[in-house]
C-alpha cells in the first residue's frame, strides 16, 4: 500500500476503533476465580484465573482447557478405558464419564489408575453417585441444579468435596431446568417456557435457578466452583452465558448440548463457543456431537488454535477448496496429507496445500511449507524456496519429506517457524509467461507470481 493509502488506512482505523489493532476483534479474557483438579500422578489442570486466590495471591488465566465425554458404559472398565487413552491421545486435558449406577462408580477405582487424565464424574438425581465417586477418588464432580435440588443432599456433596479439594461444576442444562416436583410451579415454569417471548424466559428460569443453587454453595463456604449453562440453541448459549459472565467470577465451561451430528454439530458449537470466547468468555469448552467423541476434541482443540486461546500442537493446514483451474485431484490429496501430518509432524509447522500458482502464493504466505499444483505435477517451497517439481503421484511422498525434514532442522536450531515466507513478486500484468500451468510445465517458474489470472 502506498504512503497515502496507509494515512488513509489509519485514520479509518482510528475513526472506527478506540483501542489498539491487536485487539479489533478479540476482547481481553474474563478474569475468574482458579479452580485446579487432578493430582500429582495424572497432572494438574488449572481452569480459569486471573483474580486473586483465596490466600490474596494472583492468578495467571490458564488456558481454555478442552474437555469430552465417554460415550460407553462406566462400568464397562477396559472398554471406558481405552476410550479414555484415545481421547487423552486426541489431546483432551479433562474426562467426564456417567454414573447413573453404583456399579459406574465401583468401577471408577479401577478406571482411574489406569488413565493418564482428570476424570469428572457426571452426577444427575442420585446425590449418594457425587459420594461415591468422591470416595473412589474423582477428580471433579458434576452436578446438575434441575435435579438434585434437596439442600441437605447437596450439602453432602460439597462437604464431601471440601475434605478432598474436589471442584464441582454446577451445570445447568435447558433441557432440564423446568420444574419437575412442584406441579404448580412447573406449570408457571412451562406457561412461560412457551410464551412468545420463550428465549428470555428460558434464560431468565435458567439464571435465577443457578443463581438460587449457587446460594448453597456460598452459605457452605465453598467457591471451588465452575459454572456451566446449555442449551441447543446457540444464540441462548451466547446470552445465558454473557449474562452469567457478568454475574459471577467462577470459570465457565461452554458447550452447546445435544448440538447434532458432526458435520451440522460443528457449526453449532463453534457459532456460539466461539462468539463468547471472543468475547473473553470461557475456561472449559466441550463440544458435543452425536459421533466418536475423538472429533469433539479434534473440532474444539481447533478452534481454540484459530481464536489464539491454545498454543497449536502439530502442524496447521490450509488449503484451497479448489476451482476451474485445479488440475490435480486436490481434495484426495489434501486428506492424506492431513492424516500424515496429524502422525508424522508435532511441531506447528504450517503447510499450504495449493491447487495452481495462479491465486496460491498469495493464499499461502506464511505457510513454512507449501505446494503450488497445476498441469499433474507439483511445485514444492520450503519457506520461500522452491525445493522440487514432481509429478503429481509423487507429491504427498515428496511434500511430506520436505515437512519432516523441516521439523528436523527446526528442533536442531537450523531453521526457526514461520522465519521466511512464501516470497511473493508483483503478478505478470500482462500474462505474456502463459498460464500457472503452463509456466510449470515449460520450467519458467523459479518464483511464484501472484495475480489474478
Ligand atoms: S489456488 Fe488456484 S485452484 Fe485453488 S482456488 Fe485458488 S485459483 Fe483455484
Amino acid at each position: 500500500m502506498q504512503a497515502a493509502g496507509w494515512e488513509r488506512f489509519d485514520r479509518v482505523i482510528s475513526q472506527s476503533f478506540r483501542f489498539s489493532y491487536n485487539t479489533l476483534i478479540m476482547n481481553p479474557r474474563r478474569p475468574t476465580r482458579q479452580i485446579t483438579l487432578g493430582d500429582d500422578r495424572v497432572g494438574r489442570v488449572r481452569i480459569g484465573g486471573g483474580l486473586p486466590d483465596p490466600n490474596g495471591n494472583p492468578t495467571e488465566p490458564a488456558p481454555v482447557a478442552v474437555q469430552t465425554m465417554t460415550a460407553g458404559y462406566t462400568y464397562d472398565v477396559d472398554a471406558c478405558v481405552t476410550e479414555i487413552h484415545k481421547m487423552t491421545a486426541a489431546g483432551a486435558d479433562i474426562v467426564r464419564v456417567a454414573v447413573p449406577k453404583k456399579q459406574d462408580t465401583e468401577a471408577l477405582k479401577e478406571i482411574i489408575p489406569q488413565v493418564q487424565v482428570p476424570i469428572v464424574a457426571d452426577v444427575h438425581f442420585h446425590y449418594q453417585r457425587a459420594l461415591e465417586a468422591v470416595e473412589a477418588g474423582v477428580h471433579k464432580i458434576r452436578l446438575n441444579p434441575g435435579n438434585i435440588t434437596d439442600r441437605d443432599q447437596v450439602n453432602a456433596v460439597i462437604d464431601a468435596c471440601k475434605e478432598r479439594s474436589i471442584p464441582i461444576r454446577v451445570g445447568v442444562n435447558e433441557g432440564s431446568i423446568i420444574e419437575r416436583k412442584d406441579k404448580q410451579k412447573r406449570m408457571e415454569e412451562l406457561g412461560k417456557y412457551f410464551s412468545e417471548h420463550k428465549h428470555g424466559h428460558l434464560l431468565a428460569i435458567m439464571i435465577a435457578k443457578l443463581e438460587e443453587y449457587m446460594d448453597i454453595f456460598e452459605a457452605r463456604d465453598f467457591h471451588d466452583v465452575c459454572i456451566s449453562a446449555k442449551s441447543m440453541d446457540p444464540t441462548l448459549v451466547i446470552d445465558v452465558y454473557t449474562e452469567i459472565s457478568k454475574r459471577f467470577d467462577y470459570p465457565l465451561h461452554l458447550g452447546v448440548t445435544h448440538a447434532g451430528p458432526k458435520e451440522t454439530g460443528a457449526i453449532r458449537s463453534v457459532v456460539a463457543l466461539g462468539t463468547l470466547l471472543a468475547n473473553g468468555i470461557g475456561d472449559t469448552v466441550r463440544i458435543s456431537y452425536a459421533s466418536d467423541p475423538v472429533y469433539e476434541v479434534e473440532d474444539a482443540l481447533e478452534m481454540l488454535y484459530c481464536l489464539g486461546k491454545r498454543e497449536r500442537k502439530g502442524a496447521e493446514l490450509i488449503a484451497c477448496p479448489t476451482c476451474g483451474r485445479i488440475q490435480v485431484d486436490l481434495f484426495s490429496l489434501v486428506q492424506e496429507v492431513r492424516h500424515k501430518l496429524a502422525s508424522d509432524i508435532d511441531l506447528p509447522i504450517k503447510v499450504a496445500v495449493m491447487g495452481c500458482v495462479v491465486n496460491g502464493p498469495g493464499e499461502a504466505e506464511g505457510a513454512d511449507v507449501a505446494i503450488f499444483a497445476g498441469d499433474r505435477r507439483g511445485i514444492i517451497y520450503v519457506q520461500g524456496e522452491r525445493v522440487a517439481n514432481v509429478p503429481e503421484e509423487e507429491i504427498l511422498d515428496r511434500l511430506l519429506e520436505e515437512c519432516r525434514n523441516f521439523q528436523e532442522r527446526v528442533r536442531r536450531g537450523e531453521v526457526k517457524l514461520g522465519e521466511k515466507k512464501v516470497d511473493i513478486i508483483p503478478p505478470d500484468p500482462i500474462g505474456e509467461l502463459g498460464s500457472g500451468e503452463a509456466k510449470i510445465a515449460a520450467g519458467l517458474v523459479d518464483q511464484v507470481t501472484v495475480g489474478k489470472s
